[in-house]
This record gives structure tokens, C-alpha cells and sequence, in this order.
């Protein structure tokens, strides 16, 4: 098996094997080689320690990022290349964080402190593919399997069944049952986790292709973690399946993927992610204000918190006639009202026609925002307004004209102020 990686890649393995040691690239661009996927970055491993490893690039540019794990970062043509040595993790003392890290000079150590035998597997060119755990066996049959006793893995970390479950929604892989039952058993252990780290597996896992089946699955491990949510990871509440533009695009990657994917774009994956965890969110009967406390717990983004408490607030508001829908749509900007639209035609309760409406509202060209009316502040100014006179009169004009009251055209609207 011969894999394309870059000249530099290359050049770095070459260097170390010059020199008399050994590195490989491992783990996450392997298992992508091998399902037809460029990799995103290369991580290499090798058993030189970090000082040999400055000792054999002293003219290149070595940033020192996490030289007590083993790792330093290598910058070739301006890509870092995150370089670590083999290593055994120590005890773990609180479900994360290893005590120690021990240096080993033994690849096969190495490949044995990882998570998944799909992630276990080395690979340089002039030794092809070092796959100790059956990786590439499961990989074929689309298996994620625990390197090693299940329940000894997630104790170490726990964070690891979130790792479990993003990589079977991105992938469409199942997870083999012992290291199923493990999940299972071991998820509370999860309570020991940073907020972050959890929600940044949540964004992974939300983004998958897959990610209706996992939380349908794995309702009840996640619902340690994301209790607020977990009643929505059903089959008649999940919303992720809508038409919604901002919500079907999928990433596919593994079963079913072309046999080249690209990486979805960060930014994709972030309005994805938004759009399926206020959508959720809405499902499970979350309040706006009960959202915002969820949010604060889960340390997110202020985007996150704020812009999908802007949306279930709109929510609560009964849309029937047209000045309803107007109504949502001057108080949110265009893609947190796109939102909340789909949200609401999913919501069963209410009318199907919603969409059609929208639809007509738009063609006609019904005004919702200030800058739609025919009329501006400086059309005022003549009739004598100033100051804040001028935007509390243009508010009424849109107002009235979103209620249907006057057509919205220059002499109509000056002349509805006038009388
Ligand atoms: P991605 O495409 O998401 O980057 P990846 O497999 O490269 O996938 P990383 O989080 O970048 O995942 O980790 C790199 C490698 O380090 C993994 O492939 C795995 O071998 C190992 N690894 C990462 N996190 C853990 C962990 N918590 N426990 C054991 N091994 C881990
Ligand atoms: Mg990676």
C-alpha cells in the first residue's frame, strides 16, 4: 500500500531515518488514506525524544507545544506538523489527564495507548503500514472496537466514548459491542469532564452524517452529559432530517462517502452545528431562558447562547396572520429567521401553509426592516422631524404597513404620516 503524503511529510520521515531513528504518520490521516479521504494534518510519531528531535531540525522552526506529553511542533513550508514521541500514558487521574507520560522507544507501545484500532495504525513509505490491532480489518467491516479491555480505556478517559460517538457519526461506523457495553456502563464517569471538551466532541458528533443515529442510540450515555437535550434524541423529536437549506447539508465521509471527500468548511460545520443544536434545543421544549442557563453551563459561545435564545424567544410567538411572520422576521437577521421558519414548520402544531405564506410575503415584496420602506429620514426632514422623532415615525410607518394598512410607496407613507 503506497500513500500520497506530501514531499515535506516525507522529508521529515527521511531526516529521522538518516539519523537512525524511526517516525511514521499516525493515526488520523492513516485511517483517512485508507478510506479514500485527504487528510487534514499529518501527526507523526517517532521514537526520538524531543531533544533529538531539535538536535536532528536545529535549522528548522520547533515550537515547544506540549514538551512535557512529548510533542513539539515542526514548521515546514509555514504547516506545522505536530511531532510526538512514542510514549505510555501513565495512571489517569481524573478521567483526562494522565499522571505521567513515560517515553518508549517501541512503536508498537505506542500504537497501544490509542483509543480505536482505526486510530492505531503507522504508516511511512519506506515501511508501509504498521497495523497492530486489526485497524484496517475494521475499518473494511466499518467497526469502531477499543484498543485493549473497553472498560480499562474509558476509565483512563473517559472522554473517550464522546470520541466513540463522533467517530460513528461521521463515519457511519458502529461501534463493536463490548466496547458498546462499556460505553454504557462507564458514561457516567463523563461528570468529570471539562464542559469544553465535551461540547467540542458534541460539535463533532451534531456534525456527522450520521448524527440522527447516534443520538438516537446513544440517548441515554449522552444524556449524562446533555441532560437538558436528551428527550429531543428521539426518533419522532429529532428535527435534523428537515429540508431546512441550512440544516441538510451533510458531511459524508465514510459509509456511502464518494470515494473523495473533501473536509467540510469550519464555517459549514458551525452553522450546521448551530442550526441542529437550537433545533434540539426547541425540540426538547427549552425555553429561551432555560436555554441561556444550559448554554452558561456548557460554557458556549456567545453566538451559540445568544443567537439561539433569539431564536426560541421569537418562537413562543404565535405566527397566523402576515403581520405575525413579518413580525419574526424584522427581529431576526436573515439566517436566524431562516431558522427559526424551518423550526416552525417542523413543529407540527404548526401550519404547513407557513412556508407557502413566507413565500407570497416575499414575492410581493412586503417590507419587514426600517431600510425596506420607500421612505428614508431624509424624506422626513422637510416635514419638520429631527433626532430620535425620525426613527420612531419610520418604526410606525413599518409597522403599519407590515399590518396591511398602507401600501408601501413614497406618497402613500407621507401621506398616512401627515393625516
Ligand atoms: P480527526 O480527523 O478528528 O483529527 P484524529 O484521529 O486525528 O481525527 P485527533 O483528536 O486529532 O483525532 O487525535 C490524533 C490521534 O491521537 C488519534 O488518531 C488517536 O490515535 C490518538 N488519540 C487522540 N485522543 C485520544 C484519546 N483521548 N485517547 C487515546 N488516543 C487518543
Ligand atoms: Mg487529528
Amino acid at each position: 500500500m503506497f500513500f500520497p503524503i506530501p514531499n515535506d511529510v516525507r522529508d521529515i520521515i527521511d531526516a529521522y531515518e538518516k539519523n537512525g531513528f524511526h517516525a511514521h504518520i499516525v493515526g488520523g490521516p492513516v485511517r483517512d488514506y485508507l478510506l479514500g479521504i485527504p487528510p487534514h494534518d499529518f501527526d507523526i510519531t517517532t521514537d526520538a525524544t524531543p531533544e533529538e528531535t531539535k538536535r536532528i531540525f536545529h535549522a528548522e522552526r520547533i515550537i515547544e507545544t506540549g514538551i512535557q506529553h512529548g510533542t513539539v511542533t515542526l514548521l515546514k513550508s509555514s504547516t506545522p506538523y505536530e511531532i510526538t514521541t512514542y510514549r505510555i500514558d501513565g495512571k489517569y487521574l481524573d478521567q483526562r489527564h494522565p499522571e505521567s507520560v513515560t517515553f518508549t522507544r517501541s512503536l508498537a507501545e505506542d500504537l497501544a495507548r490509542r483509543d480505536f484500532t482505526i486510530n492505531a495504525m503507522a504508516y511511512a513509505h519506506s515501511s508501509g503500514i504498521v497495523d497492530l490491532f486489526s485497524g484496517q480489518e475494521d475499518l473494511k467491516n466499518h467497526i469502531i472496537r477499543a484498543v485493549g479491555v473497553p472498560e480499562m480505556r474509558f476509565e483512563e478517559d473517559a472522554l473517550r466514548i464522546l470520541r466513540a460517538l463522533r467517530f460513528s457519526s461521521r463515519l457511519g461506523f458502529r461501534i463493536e459491542n463490548n466496547t458498546k457495553k462499556a460505553l454504557f456502563s462507564h458514561a457516567p464517569l463523563m461528570h468529570a469532564l471539562a464542559t469544553e471538551r465535551v461540547m467540542n466532541e458534541f460539535h463533532g458528533i451534531l456534525n456527522g452524517a450520521f448524527a440522527e443515529d447516534v443520538l438516537k442510540e446513544y440517548r441515554t450515555p449522552l444524556a449524562e452529559v446533555l441532560p437538558e437535550l436528551a428527550c429531543a434524541f428521539t426518533e419522532d423529536a429529532l428535527p435534523l432530517n428537515a429540508s431546512s437549506p441550512l440544516t441538510k447539508e451533510k458531511v459524508t465521509e465514510g459509509r456511502e462517502a464518494p470515494p473523495c471527500q473533501e473536509y467540510a468548511k469550519a464555517s459549514d460545520k458551525d452553522t450546521l452545528f448551530f442550526c441542529r443544536f437550537v433545533a434540539l434545543s426547541y425540540r426538547a421544549g427549552i425555553t429561551a431562558e432555560e436555554y441561556v442557563i444550559m448554554c452558561d453551563r456548557l460554557h458556549t459561545s456567545r453566538h451559540l447562547r445568544d443567537g439561539g435564545a433569539k431564536v426560541l424567544s421569537v418562537l413562543d410567538l404565535e405566527v397566523r396572520t402576515d403581520y405575525d411572520l413579518l413580525k419574526l422576521l424584522s427581529l431576526l437577521d436573515k439566517e436566524l429567521a431562516e431558522l427559526a421558519l424551518e423550526l416552525l414548520i417542523w413543529n407540527k402544531s404548526a401550519q404547513e401553509s407557513v412556508r407557502g405564506q413566507l413565500e407570497r410575503l416575499l414575492t410581493e415584496g412586503r417590507p419587514y426592516r426600517i431600510t425596506d420602506l420607500a421612505v428614508s429620514g431624509r424624506d422626513l426632514l422637510p416635514l419638520g422631524y429631527q433626532g430620535k422623532q425620525i426613527g420612531d415615525t419610520l418604526s410606525l410607518l413599518l409597522d403599519a404597513t407590515m399590518r396591511g394598512e398602507i401600501v408601501n410607496e413614497k406618497e402613500a407613507l407621507l401621506s398616512y404620516q401627515k393625516g
